[in-house]
């Protein structure tokens, strides 16, 4: 076997392609090592959401220079977001790349590995092709849960918010077959996976490129999986959560009621110039259909601050919104401008510093909401799936309630991937303390 050093950064999506590109490399004879001195191929899988990702994924490609120095043979390869954007462009500034593959072809991988074996060139493949979808029956993903397993289901976006350069980097939106997302979730349930979670950027708009199904239908069917324990999916645009979908959660026996359903702002203002294409208005209605359908649902949501343009009037609107809609929790971020995006040329852009005061006003006024939130669980016994010991302690476990909140509870006999009734003893803001009652 020879050696591949794989290091990925960024969100779910491309975490779950370089389980992909494993999966690829372990067919034509290669196993991951965490040792990048001894690897025989070096692939750092990219993101460009932020500059700060870009400048340490240009750190890591000038430390492999030394590397490829000593050994000529090494195969250094960019995959990932940053190769989508930038290209050929990569290779100008660092010709020790040998390939860069696009998001769209992470399904060449193994091509590209193979022909670089035989004859050294530069290899570019970026182009965005529309209507390619990556075939993952010809080699399975190298999954880091044993039982937990991500499921792509669609690829790129449609919608163009003004602070995000996703749709400029990973193409229209295109839908996987639902025959090829059942034939994989069959398969991980087959191998002893309990939860599946169907990813996308906008999982809600899935199917309407190829009509073959609609979210909810897709749904409806992997819940209906013999075997399968959990459903999740992300992410959602609250513009198409429709109430199909509710109908599929409250219906389903799987599918968890946890929705991450990001608003990023909380006035108008905001929304519109972010282009997210809903008033607030329109997301408390949708807000009040789920919890009205859905009474145990916990929502999480990303918030953003510093957008350009928001006064302080606007950030107290936050501040009320998140205050009334009651998030079990948030991810919070500060704007920070994306070249290539049209917000990152706004003008009245928010100084450094009120974005931080402003930040953590918003996680103050989180975490309040949090851990009240997480009071009223105090007594409940909870189904908990374990996922493995705790990273403080290895004397308790770390597991999941459906709502997608995590529970700490002392070791017994139980392994990973068990299904346990914990008593919640100990609710924080974070996590929730408990005690097995089995
Ligand atoms: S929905 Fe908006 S924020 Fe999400 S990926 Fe698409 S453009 Fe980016």
């Amino acid at each position: 076997m020879k050696a591949v050093f794989i290091e990925s950064y960024g969100c779910q999506a491309n975490q779950a392609d370089a389980e992909r590109m494993e999966g690829q490399l372990r067919v034509i004879g290669y196993a991951r090592t965490g040792n990048m001195k001894e690897a025989d191929l070096i692939l750092l899988n990219t993101c460009c959401v932020r500059e700060t990702a870009e400048d340490k994924v240009y750190g890591k490609i000038g430390e492999i220079k030394s590397l490829k120095r000593e050994r000529p043979e090494l195969i250094f390869g960019i995959a990932g977001c940053m190769a989508q954007k930038e290209g050929e462009a990569l290779l100008r500034r660092a010709p020790h790349i040998d390939f860069v593959l696009g998001t769209n072809k992470v399904h060449r991988l193994s091509q590209v590995v193979r022909k670089l074996e035989i004859r050294r060139e530069h290899i570019v493949d970026v182009a965005l092709g529309e209507t390619e979808l990556p075939d993952e029956s010809e080699a399975p993903a190298v999954r880091r849960s044993a039982i937990s397993a991500w499921v792509p289901i669609m690829y790129g976006c449609n919608n163009f918010c003004t602070y995000c350069i996703v749709p400029y980097v990973r193409g229209r939106e295109r839908s996987r077959l639902p025959e090829d997302v059942l034939r994989e979730v069959e398969q991980v349930v087959a191998d002893g996976y309990k939860e599946v979670t169907l990813l996308g950027q906008n999982v809600n708009s899935y199917g309407k490129d190829h009509k073959q199904a609609t979210f909810a239908q897709l749904l409806r069917q992997v819940d209906a999986v013999p075997g399968i324990r959990r459903v999740r999916f992300m992410t959602s645009h609250p513009k198409d959560l429709s109430d199909e979908v509710i109908g599929a959660i409250r219906e389903g026996k799987h599918i968890c009621e946890h929705i991450h359903l990001p608003v990023q702002y909380g006035a108008d203002k905001l929304l519109k110039a972010m282009n997210r294409v809903y008033t607030v208005e329109a997301y408390k209605a949708l807000v009040a259909r789920i919890r009205r359908a859905l009474p145990e649902v916990s929502l999480t949501t990303d918030l953003i601050v510093g957008f350009p343009g928001e006064t302080d009037e606007d950030f107290r609107e936050m501040l009320d919104f998140l205050r009334e809609i009651r998030y079990d929790a948030a991810y919070t971020f500060k704007y920070s401008p994306r070249s290539g995006t049209p917000a990152a040329t706004l003008p009245e852009q928010v100084p450094e510093e009120l974005k931080k005061e402003r930040l953590q006003q918003l996680m103050d006024v989180q975490n309040e909401i949090s851990l009240a939130i997480n009071q009223e669980l105090l007594g409940r016994v909870m189904e908990v799936m374990v996922e493995g010991p705790s990273k403080n302690d290895g004397q308790v476990w770390m597991g999941r309630t459906r709502t997608d909140k995590i529970v700490l509870f002392p070791h017994g006999q139980e392994q990973p991937g068990d299904f346990m009734q914990v008593k919640i003893t100990q609710p924080q803001t974070w996590v929730l303390k408990g005690e097995s009652v089995e």
